[in-house]
């Protein structure tokens, strides 16, 4: 039996990794679980998982998470510090599935307890590439990847010799707005911005994905977690959703990965390898798909991709004041604040202004600072947006 925390488990990737293990629960010995406002998922879950421990995030929601577990002998806690109390619980493999940079501590105390991490949390590299490479390292623990994208790459390079790496492509399907014309996009409202042709995720990145700024981070995730240069790697308008990535070799092979877009492909070989398994998602009929088709993204339409290859570029800690950036922004345009278009701008001038007036582009990467640069960057977003408003 292997031991297993989820970090996240209400969320879509969190829930897609209970669809698996709730499939073999003999398996896994589930220890924690962790969720936020939803104590009926976590609380139903944590039951039928027979976990030892459920946490949400919110100290406020202890007594309700309480009462829900009342009959059991389920461990009850709240409160970021106890989300990162349940990283330290001894396991084999852990799911780093917090949306946001809410993510990155409980993912480095896991690591710093030399647990294999399965990293959907993105924001994590984003913030703190460096810092998460450097504790892996440390304590002899492992990453594996979650995005599909890295996922696929990862696959893709097993029994490769880095050196013989030319260029990583990550393909991106375009977004709720690929086809729309350029200037209606300032109207885009938050409800078109939450659907997303081909995959069903939870909200924060499906609008991200209309942006494109996701795909600027899975760039700048490619970058730190394979530690390829900025120039080798490439972004790439699939539409189909049925490519992730492809690796170019020195002697001009692409390996492409090709699935359905299904999270626990990429969840699912993280929680079995270094094994491949049986996995409950669709097998493709390329027949009756019949073409896959490819184009070059268009850079006036997706800003957030100049954006984020300015952050590659730079280095240091422009990650975490452009991932703190983009999480207000987004916070924003959610609450109404600010316009789809406005994001881009925001996180622009973040960098603009960061760069030149606090000079932090070339100090050290530590936590300390890391988490001082989030809160400061999302702070210069708020001026930025009540300016705009
Ligand atoms: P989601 O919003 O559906 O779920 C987020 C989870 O994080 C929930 O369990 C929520 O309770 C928890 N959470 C929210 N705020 C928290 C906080 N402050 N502290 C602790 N926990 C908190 O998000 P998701 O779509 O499952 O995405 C999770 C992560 O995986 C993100 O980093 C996302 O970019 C990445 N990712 C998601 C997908 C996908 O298909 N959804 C694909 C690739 C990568
Ligand atoms: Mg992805």
């Amino acid at each position: 039996m292997r031991r297993i925390s989820l970090f996240g488990a209400t969320g879509s990737v969190g829930q897609s990794a209970i669809d698996l293990i709730a499939r073999a629960p003999d398996d896994y010995d589930v220890v924690a679980l962790t969720g936020g406002h939803n104590l009926e998922q976590l609380a139903h879950d944590a039951r039928r998982l027979r976990a030892d421990l459920a946490v949400t995030c919110y100290p406020d929601r202890y007594e309700e998470l309480k009462a829900l577990l009342a009959d059991t002998d389920i461990e009850v806690a709240a409160g970021p510090d106890a989300v990162v109390a349940a990283a330290t619980c001894p396991v084999d493999w852990a799911l780093s599935a917090i949306v946001g940079s809410a993510g990155l501590v409980p993912g480095l105390t896991a690591l710093a307890h030399g647990t294999t991490l399965a990293l959907a949390n993105k924001e994590s590299l984003v913030t703190a590439g460096p810092l998460l490479m450097r504790t892996a390292r440390q304590y002899g623990a492992t990453i594996l990847p979650v995005d599909s994208e890295h996922s696929a790459v990862f696959q893709a390079l097993v029994g490769e010799d880095m050196a013989a790496v030319e260029r990583v492509i990550i393909t991106a399907s375009g977004g709720a707005f690929r086809d729309w014309p350029l200037d209606k996009l300032a109207t885009a409202t938050l409800a078109e911005a939450s659907s997303h042709p081909n995959w069903d995720m939870g909200q924060r990145i499906t609008i991200d994905s209309a942006s494109m700024f996701n795909k600027g981070m899975e760039l700048i995730e490619t970058k730190e977690f394979f530690q390829v240069p900025v120039g080798m790697i490439e972004v790439l308008i699939h539409r189909e959703s049925l490519i992730h990535a492809m690796v170019g070799f020195n002697d001009g092979a692409l390996m492409a990965h090709v699935g359905p877009p299904d999270m626990r492909h990429a969840i699912g070989y993280a929680l079995h390898w270094p094994v491949r398994t049986q996995l409950p998602v669709e097998r493709l009929d390329l027949a009756a798909i019949g073409a896959l088709t490819f184009e070059a993204p268009d850079l006036a339409r997706y800003p957030a991709l100049a954006i984020a290859t300015r952050v590659m570029q730079d280095g240091g800690l422009s990650g975490a004041i452009f991932n703190a950036a983009k999480e207000r922004a987004l916070d924003g345009f959610i609450n109404g604040e600010i316009g789809f278009l406005d994001m881009a701008r925001v996180v622009e001038a973040v960098l603009d202004k960061m760069s030149s007036d606090d000079g932090l582009q070339s100090a050290t990467i530590t936590l300390d600072n890391i988490l001082q640069t989030d809160a400061l960057a999302r702070i210069r977003a708020g001026e930025i947006i009540s300016q705009l408003g």
